[in-house]
């Protein structure tokens, strides 16, 4: 309210000043009037009427001048506004009166033929008044009514017809001037109240006003042009606008000046925005936006410029644009491939989505619609995976989807999409990851993890998987469930044979005739190694009912595993054996399943292979009894529970030549327990190693012991070697370690091995036999004729003597293969150069048959049991027969 007031008093200050600032013009004039008139009455009006009026007339100038002369000098504030207005008003008064008295007296003297004459005079006072004084309403209208109402009431009073009509038209004229008067006043506000406006407007605004001349003289500085361009008011003024403003060379780049631009190209320069260069006081550069406007050169200036610092804004956008690029180039160049999307429509994609999709370019993408990408199958699914997306920063769950490449390729995608917002738009952006390479490790090594890799069968560990929902199951269905444990007969001879190649082979063949054999809903496994299982499930919910079922699926494998294998163009044979063991509702682990079935194999295997047997409670306690052994056996080795008995070895008409060492388990409870009850143990456990040392340190003991009797010095001493002690590397320096340390004689020492040892590497075996047998150290084969050993094999090692199994000496005269083979054994010793000696002679007529073959050396209870040292010390020494003997055979 107070800015209105104080904006009112302005205005009304500004009136007051124009209006004296015409005052002299006025008294000027009047005073030219007042002659004027003067000099065309002076005849005719009574002189010193006459004079009288002009003396008033003068006088009242005079006071218009002294009045407007203090009003200079007082040069009056918006305070002392009402009160020159008064004055002004009193003024004017007085002058009008003093015109209008003079008249109004000299028709009322009854001059009336000067009446037209002054008319004509009043309407120049009149016009005079409106002129000089239509800044101030009232001292327009005051002096209107003076100059005009002295007269009309002289016209009047006269009571002449035509005085009266002056009178009346003198009515009309006083008011049309007043209307005038009051009109022209009340524009001549609005335009200057217009002009305060737009002032104060400019002084506000934020923009720099600069007004110039046609020469781009500076006639014009507003408050924010000293604060933009650091100039003064003062300092600004008549400065050139374009040399120290806007150098010219940035107006124009050819030098014209600024108002040669203005006569070229007015129109384009002028209330056009231009960004131009411009230089602030100390010389600074800075950017600026300019727009020029064109004046009335009555204004006062020809050209304003209007201008705005805009180094904020530059610097803003600047900064913007930088921020854009790097965001664009990051989002561009970022590995993973990126689309956003508006409405399910591709608005912007990154390279690394380019390269995905397969397409050439980014325009190919734009536009498109996401899902059309998708794969009919998962579109419908994708469209609405699409619309559940929420507001800015919700994510999509990862969905994973057919997704369609340029070429028509497909891959499966995992996309995280999150919603945000494009182009102050919804949209979604979406992250796309190709997965197929990511899913097929996975595949794999979930496969692996199940996998036989070989059979590609289900793996132990699925297996037990299986079994244990077999087991839970069970008891939940009346129906059995069998498990079938197949192990191949001498896998493990083909393998060391014919190379792990073709054993591969083998178990390939086994794994895919094992799968012909059931139901695809049974399940098929490899343990490993030679071992298979299979599982059938849903059988009869009777016992017998599923033996039966089981047993004939078992049969079946049998069949079908013992068919030959045609493998790299060699027919090989391998049988197997099963064992089966069937459950329902049962309450165990699926690891006691597997080892009911795993003992129900051995007992096969004991039943003589390529035969199948159901579990039996009874081989548990087997097994218990096992493990029990193992315990035991290893104290034995601890304590050294063992003793070495010693069999004769008897040459004809020689006598005994030696003896084989066979060792007897002393046990503390059960008395002398037979190796054929613990050696496969002490192999399997490892404790063969320990042992051994035991045996043939004790044996080498012997031999130096008897190298001290005559008696006995000839004696050679055989030992047995397992497989496992001829494998360690070494095995040769153990041997002469132990020949050196007990001093004994090695050319008195046999060691025997079974042809099922040596196959295991040839080159190894007959390195070690050579080195041992540099050393003076005899080998026997034993047990020869049950394995495998060709000519060409037996030709490579380094033996001295064959050992005629057992069993083919027990039915030499009874079976005549046996007898062949034993014929042929010896035929093939004596070609080889090898010592043959028969094994497990029990009666006169063996001896006498495999004298008659050409075998002169025996062994066996004919001969002499195996012996206790001191026992066969005797033996020996008398050649008395034996009394009694432990054989625990
Ligand atoms: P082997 O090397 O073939 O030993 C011969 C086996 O035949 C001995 O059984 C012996 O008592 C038995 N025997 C000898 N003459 C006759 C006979 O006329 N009729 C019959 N029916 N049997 C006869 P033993 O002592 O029970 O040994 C069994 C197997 O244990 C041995 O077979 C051998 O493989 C292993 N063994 C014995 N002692 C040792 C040893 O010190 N070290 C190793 N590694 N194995 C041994
Ligand atoms: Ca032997
Ligand atoms: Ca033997």
């Amino acid at each position: 309210m107070a800015k209105i007031a104080a904006q009112k008093l302005l205005l009304e200050t500004k009136l007051l000043y124009a209006a004296y600032r015409r005052k002299p013009i006025h008294n000027l004039t009047m005073t030219a009037t007042t002659c004027f008139v003067g000099g065309m009455l002076w005849q005719v009006v009574p002189a010193t009427a006459f004079g009288t009026w002009i003396g008033v007339l003068l006088l009242s100038q005079i006071l218009g001048w002294i009045e407007y002369l203090a009003f200079k000098r007082a040069r009056p504030g918006p305070q002392a506004i009402k009160l020159w207005q008064r004055v002004f008003l009193a003024q004017s008064a007085a002058t009008s009166a003093a015109w209008s008295l003079g008249p109004a007296w000299l028709i009322s003297q009854g001059v009336s033929s000067e009446s037209a004459f002054f008319v004509a005079v009043l309407m120049s006072v009149a016009a005079l008044a409106i002129v000089s004084a239509s800044e101030q309403r009232w001292a327009v209208v005051v002096m209107l009514v003076i100059t005009f109402l002295p007269p009309i009431i002289a016209f009047w009073s006269t009571g002449g017809e035509v005085d009266l009509r002056i009178s009346l038209a003198l009515i009309c004229s006083m008011a049309v001037a007043v209307t005038v008067g009051i009109l022209i006043n009340a524009s001549i506000r609005k335009i200057l109240e217009a002009g305060m406006r737009i002032d104060s407007m400019l002084s506000t605004a934020l923009i720099a006003v600069i007004g110039m001349d046609v020469h781009g003289q500076i006639n014009h500085w507003s408050r924010q042009a000293e604060d933009v361009f650091g100039w003064s008011r003062e300092e600004a003024l008549g400065r050139s606008f374009e040399s120290s403003i806007i150098p010219q060379q940035w107006l124009s780049a050819d030098g014209r000046s600024l108002a040669q631009l203005l006569v070229d190209d007015g129109v384009e320069i002028l209330y056009c925005k231009h960004e131009l260069i411009a230089i602030r006081k100390g010389g600074e550069q800075f950017p600026i936006e300019m727009v020029l406007s064109e004046h009335d050169s009555s204004s006062g200036f020809d050209y304003s410029a209007f201008i705005a610092d805009i180094t904020e804004r530059k610097q803003a956008a600047a900064a913007v644009e930088e921020s854009e690029v790097r965001f664009r180039s990051l989002f561009e160049w970022v590995p993973d491939p990126l689309i956003v999307h508006q409405n399910g429509v591709v608005v912007y994609a990154n390279v690394a989505a380019v390269r995905l999709f397969g397409v050439k370019s980014l325009q190919e993408v734009m536009g498109q619609k996401v899902t059309d990408w998708v794969h009919a199958d998962f579109r419908e699914d994708a469209i609405k995976r699409l619309a559940d997306l929420g507001s800015v920063g919700a994510t999509a769950p990862r969905i994973w989807r057919k997704i369609l490449r340029a070429d028509g390729t497909v891959f499966d995608a995992e996309v995280e999409a999150i919603a945000i917002l494009f182009d102050h738009q919804p949209a979604i952006l979406a992250s796309i990851h190709d997965i197929t390479e990511r899913k097929r490790v996975q595949d794999e090594i979930q496969n692996l993890a199940l996998q036989d890799p070989l059979t590609k069968l289900p793996n132990r560990r699925l297996l037990l998987d299986r079994l244990k929902h077999a087991v839970d199951l069970s008891t939940r269905s009346a129906n059995y469930t069998a498990l079938i444990f197949a192990d191949l007969d001498k896998f493990k001879a083909i393998n060391d044979h014919h190379g792990h190649d073709v054993g591969d082979l083998l178990l390939q063949e086994v794994a895919q005739r094992l799968s012909g054999c059931v139901r695809d809903v049974d399940t098929v496994a490899r343990l490993g190694g030679d071992e298979f299982i299979v599982m059938l499930e849903a059988l009869s919910d009777q016992l017998d009912g599923a033996a039966t079922q089981a047993e004939v699926i078992g049969r079946k494998i049998l069949l079908a595993l013992n068919t030959p294998y045609q493998l790299k163009g060699i027919t090989h044979r391998c049988s197997a054996s099963i064992g089966v063991t069937l459950f329902t509702n049962f309450d165990g682990t699926p690891d006691e399943l597997l080892k009911r079935a795993d003992l129900a194999m051995y007992q096969a295997k004991a039943a003589g292979r390529n035969t199948l047997s159901f579990f039996d409670p009874r081989l548990q306690a087997e097994l218990a009894d096992r493990l029990v052994l193992e315990d035991d056996l290893r104290t034995a080795i601890a304590a050294e529970q063992f003793v070495l008995y010693y069999q004769a070895q008897v040459v004809e008409v020689t006598g005994v030549t030696g003896a084989e060492a066979l060792v007897r388990w002393n046990h503390p409870q059960r008395g002398i327990i037979a190796p054929t009850e613990f050696i496969a143990v002490a192999e399997e456990t490892g404790l063969i190693l320990p042992l051994g040392n035991w045996i043939l340190r004790t044996a080498c003991v012997q031999l130096a012991a008897w190298a001290k009797r005559p008696a006995m010095a000839h004696l050679t001493l055989a030992v047995n070697f397992s497989a496992n002690q001829l494998k360690q590397p070494n095995f040769v320096d153990a041997v002469l370690g132990i020949l050196q340390e007990t001093g004994a004689n090695p050319n008195r020492l046999k060691v025997e091995l079974t042809e099922s040892q040596l196959v295991y590497n040839i080159d190894d075996v007959v390195a070690k036999m050579s080195l041992l047998k540099a050393a003076g150290v005899g080998f026997a084969l034993d047990d020869f004729g049950t394995g495998y050993s060709s000519l060409s094999y037996l030709k490579q090692l380094p033996l001295d003597e064959l050992k005629i199994d057992q069993g083919f000496v027990k039915h030499i005269l009874s079976n005549p293969i046996d007898t062949a083979i034993a014929t042929m054994m010896v035929a093939l010793a004596k070609s080889l150069g090898l010592r043959v000696i028969a094994e497990g002679v029990e009666t006169e007529a063996q001896r006498q048959y495999l004298i008659q073959l050409g075998c002169h050396a025996f062994q066996g209870f004919l001969l002499s049991q195996p012996l206790a040292l001191e026992a066969f010390e005797q033996f020996v020494a008398g050649q008395v027969q034996p009394i009694s003997a432990h054989t625990g055979a």
